[in-house]
């Protein structure tokens, strides 16, 4: 079984390592914070005192970290220890064009490389059934092959270097797009006297079900049980949402492909964070999407 080098142990990280020890993989984790570290070496995690101590004897390595920023300042600490061929895996969302420049940093260091973004969320990860988004050659993609398996249920190569992040961005931006418009629909209802139940009832079995209706209805005790039933307590909250926003927007920039509706997703979501709510769960945008709370 491969060694795991495992770099950023926040909501995340730490419960993908669960999993990896629970399959009884020996992981080496490290992160700034002593305090995630610690919590996971009374599961058997081994400590990295420090970023020099994830080198020769592991095969791959993890990073599930904030920002593009942090992931580029991470590989340019623990590149020269790595041996050649080791696997570098980023499951963090971060922007295409950093993603495309770190596989470029592992050709010129003879390191492999993945860019594997997820969906699902801290329950996906602790529950081991996350989506994996891909970039990279299939040989890589091989390799941690049986790694995706246990992090989660469904891992698709999406294409070459950067198509994982590609496909994250593209994702997400549908996703804020929708809550957006089931908001709208919600508040159009009820202003027309409609029951919100007897909505949810309609839409979710109407050619206006989505996931944002069906399953993380961002009305209060209307549908499965969501952060709404929960004074919007994340789940994902509007802050990881306006990142990813802002990397879609980015390639939409770099790209010059209209998306008129990707664009004023983010406006929304910047005009809601503005008012201090950016800790809230990104559903809570359809308390904030009229021009009167803008
Ligand atoms: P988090 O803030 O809980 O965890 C990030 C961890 O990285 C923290 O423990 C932090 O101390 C550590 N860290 C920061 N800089 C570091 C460095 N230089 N070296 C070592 N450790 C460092 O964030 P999270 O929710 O675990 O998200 C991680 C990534 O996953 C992000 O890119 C996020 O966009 C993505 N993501 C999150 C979710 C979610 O629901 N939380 C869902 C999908 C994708």
């Amino acid at each position: 079984m491969k060694k795991i080098g495992f770099i950023g142990l926040g909501n995340m990280g730490s419960k993908m390592v669960l999993n990896l020890l629970n399959a009884k993989y020996e992981v080496l984790g490290y992160d700034i914070n002593d305090e995630s570290v610690d919590k996971l070496v009374e599961f058997g995690m081994k400590k990295a005192e420090t970023l020099l101590d994830i080198s020769q004897e592991i095969e791959i390595v993890i990073t599930m970290l904030p920002n593009g920023d942090e992931v580029k300042r991470v590989f340019e600490s623990i590149k020269k220890n790595l041996n050649p061929n080791t696997l570098f895996v980023d499951c963090s969302t971060i922007n295409v064009s950093d993603a495309q420049e770190i596989h470029q940093k592992c050709l010129d260091n003879n390191l492999l490389c993945l860019d594997a973004p997820v969906s699902g969320g801290v329950n996906g990860a602790k529950e081991g059934t996350l989506t994996f988004m891909i970039g990279g050659t299939k040989e890589a993609f091989d390799l941690m092959g049986p790694v995706f398996d246990i992090l989660g249920n469904k891992s698709v190569l999406c294409g070459l270097a950067g198509s994982g992040q590609a496909a994250k961005a593209c994702n997400n931006m549908l996703l804020a797009i929708t809550m957006i418009g089931v908001g709208e629909s919600f508040n159009l209802g009820m202003n027309l006297g409609l029951d919100p139940e007897k909505l949810f009832e309609i839409l979710s079995t109407s050619s206006g079900y989505c996931w944002a209706v069906n399953n993380y209805c961002p009305i209060k005790d209307v549908g499965p049980n969501s952060p709404a039933d929960n004074d919007f307590k994340p789940g994902f909250s509007a802050d990881l949402m306006l990142k990813d926003l802002t990397i879609a927007l980015e390639a939409i920039k770099r790209t010059g492909s209209k998306a008129n509706f990707g664009i004023k997703a983010q406006e929304n979501f910047q005009n809601m964070i503005k008012n201090q709510t950016g800790h809230l769960d990104f559903s809570a945008i359809v308390n904030f999407n009229n021009e009167n709370n803008s």
